[in-house]
C-alpha cells in the first residue's frame, strides 16, 4: 500500500456493541451455552457488560455462579466461549443491527482517508474475545473496511485500557507507521472507552447511542462527543478535527 507520508497516519480503533452494532443479546446468548457446556446447569444472573472485557466478563460470570476460583477456570471457560460463539451469528442476524450511520461513517473515513491520500486503517478495540467480534461484524456484513487482524480484543485483558497498546503495535507492524498518542483514535460509547484512549494519550471520540448520555460521556473527559453517528460529516470531524475545516 501506498500513501502520503506528509500526511499523519491514523488508526481508527471502533468499539463494537452500541457503538456500531446492537448484536440482539447474542454474546450472552454464547455465555449461556457455554456455561451450559462446561458446568451442565444455567447462568443464574447476567452480570453487567457495558463497556467490560469478555475476559472480566467471564470472571464475573463464574463468579455470579458460585463457581470455585474462578480465575483457575477462566481460560477454559473462554476456550468453550470460542467454540459456540459461531453457534449464535443466527441470533445476531435475527435479532442484531447495525446501528443507524454506522456503515456510511466507516465508508466515508477510508474514502475520505483516501481523498486525501492519508493512510488511515480502521480496526476494533473491543470488550468482545476475538471470534466474537468476528461473528458480529460478520453477521451484519460490517468487516469490509475493518482490519481484523489489528485489532485488540477483551479476551487479551480484564483492562480495556491495556487493548490500546495491543492495537498499536500491531498496526505499527502491518503498516509500517507510528500510531503513538492521538494518531490513535478510539470510538465507543461508555465511559469505559473514553478512560481506555486517555490512559494511553489517544483521542476519545464518544457516542451516546448505547446507556450513557452526552453528558455522562462529557463528564468523562471524551474529546468529541457525538449523539449517534448518523452525521457522517460530523463523525469525521471528531475524529479528525482537520476535516472539518474542508467542508
Ligand atoms: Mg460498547
Amino acid at each position: 500500500m501506498r500513501y502520503r507520508r506528509d500526511v499523519p497516519g491514523q488508526l481508527v480503533l471502533w468499539d463494537v456493541d452500541h457503538t456500531l452494532i446492537n448484536a440482539g443479546r447474542a454474546g450472552w446468548r454464547a455465555y449461556q451455552l457455554a456455561f451450559g457446556r462446561m458446568f451442565g446447569r444455567d447462568v443464574p444472573v447476567a452480570p453487567s457488560l457495558a463497556g467490560r472485557t469478555d475476559r472480566a466478563i467471564a470472571l464475573h460470570t463464574l463468579a455470579l455462579a458460585g463457581v470455585p476460583d474462578p480465575r483457575a477456570q477462566v481460560d477454559a471457560f473462554q476456550r468453550i466461549l470460542a467454540q459456540v460463539a459461531p453457534d449464535v451469528a443466527d441470533v445476531v442476524r435475527e435479532h442484531g443491527r447495525v446501528l443507524p450511520g454506522a456503515a456510511e461513517a466507516v465508508r466515508a473515513l477510508t474514502a475520505a482517508a483516501a481523498a486525501d491520500g492519508g493512510l488511515l486503517v480502521q480496526s476494533v478495540l473491543t470488550g468482545n474475545m476475538r471470534v466474537m467480534a468476528e461473528v458480529k461484524l460478520g453477521a451484519l456484513g460490517l468487516d469490509r473496511h475493518l482490519d481484523l487482524r489489528v485489532g485488540a480484543y477483551g479476551d487479551a485483558h480484564e483492562i480495556r485500557a491495556d487493548l490500546v497498546p495491543l492495537a498499536r503495535a500491531s498496526a505499527a507492524a502491518v503498516y509500517g507507521a507510528d500510531f503513538s498518542g492521538p494518531a490513535t483514535v478510539l470510538v465507543g460509547d461508555t465511559p469505559l472507552d473514553v478512560e481506555a484512549a486517555r490512559v494511553a494519550g489517544a483521542r476519545a471520540v464518544a457516542v451516546a447511542s448505547g446507556e450513557f448520555s452526552v453528558a455522562d460521556l462529557v463528564a468523562a473527559g471524551a474529546d468529541a462527543v457525538l449523539p449517534d453517528l448518523t452525521d457522517t460529516a460530523g463523525v469525521l470531524a471528531a475524529i479528525r478535527p482537520a476535516w472539518g475545516r474542508l467542508g
